[in-house]
């Protein structure tokens, strides 16, 4: 699905990706964890292709094809979903329409013509029913005035409807309350698949009690100095960063 190749990547000419090298199958969830400023957004912008990133060196492909040079969008069409990607509000603009537009988006992107309005309709109502989603809740403006809990429901929601290949969520390190976790957990878990891949990036273990990855790989500066399975995450709650920066200093 996702292989990243010796990557480097910079910011204002600073360069914070120090050659990384990852590989996330179909089917697979990947958490990875680090300490503040080691990286992890910015790992998910560059995936993601946000245009004040630069690779430097090495490359990333999504399904053996290399999408460096792609712009965001077209990345988001390719089936690459990142969560905090549309945060904007927009008065006037429901949680549906604008999911109504992005869909076709990505179709016309593809060649195909928009979604017959009934088989949208079908399809909106299966996955609020799957995550629990009011109906009030998909008329709604975007984004206007939305809890940190709402904000997340309608970004799973998005990803539910999208349908990624590759979804990353960048929980960042703001404290999200326990609900807010519960409806992204539940989302994630009732939307993965064999066929696509999720990358949950996150400071704290918390998250991964209730998404439980495959793999879990910690970032330090700029680089992955350890991966393991799950249990890693359990030995980072209890025992912080340092000892892992101290192994990577010695
Ligand atoms: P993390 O998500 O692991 O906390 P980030 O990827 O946000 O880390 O940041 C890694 C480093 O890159 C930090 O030192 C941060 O200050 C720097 N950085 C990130 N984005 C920018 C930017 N737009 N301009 C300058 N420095 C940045
Ligand atoms: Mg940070
Ligand atoms: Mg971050």
């Amino acid at each position: 699905m996702l292989k990243i190749n010796n990557l480097h990547a910079s910011v204002n000419d600073k360069a914070i990706l120090k050659g990384i090298n990852l590989e996330v199958k179909p089917g697979e969830v990947h958490a990875i964890m680090g300490p503040n400023g080691s990286g992890k957004s910015t790992l998910a912008s560059v995936i993601a292709g946000k245009e004040e990133y630069e690779v430097t060196e090495g490359s990333i492909s999504l399904e053996n094809e290399i999408i460096d040079e792609l712009a965001a969008e077209e990345r988001a069409h390719k089936g690459v979903f990142l969560s905090f990607q549309y945060p904007v509000e927009i008065p006037g603009v429901s949680v549906t329409n604008f999911i109504k537009t992005a869909i076709n988006e990505t179709r016309k992107s593809k060649g195909l013509e928009d979604m017959p309005a009934n088989e949208m309709l079908k399809m909106i109502r299966e996955k609020a029913e799957l995550l629990e989603i009011d109906r009030k809740f998909l008329s709604r403006s975007l984004n206007e005035g939305f809890s940190g809990g709402e904000k997340k429901r309608n970004e799973i929601f998005q990803m539910a409807m999208l349908e990624p290949k590759l979804a990353i969520l960048d929980e960042t390190d703001s404290g999200l309350d326990i609900d807010a976790l519960r409806i992204v957990a539940n989302g994630v878990n009732k939307l993965k698949s064999k066929d696509n891949s999720v990358i949950v990036i996150t400071h704290y273990q918390r998250l991964l009690d209730y998404i439980v990855p495959d793999f879990v790989h910690v970032l330090h500066n700029g680089r992955i100095v350890k991966t393991g399975g799950k249990e890693l995450a359990h030995e980072l709650e209890e025992k912080g960063y340092d000892w892992i920066k101290e192994s990577v200093n010695a």
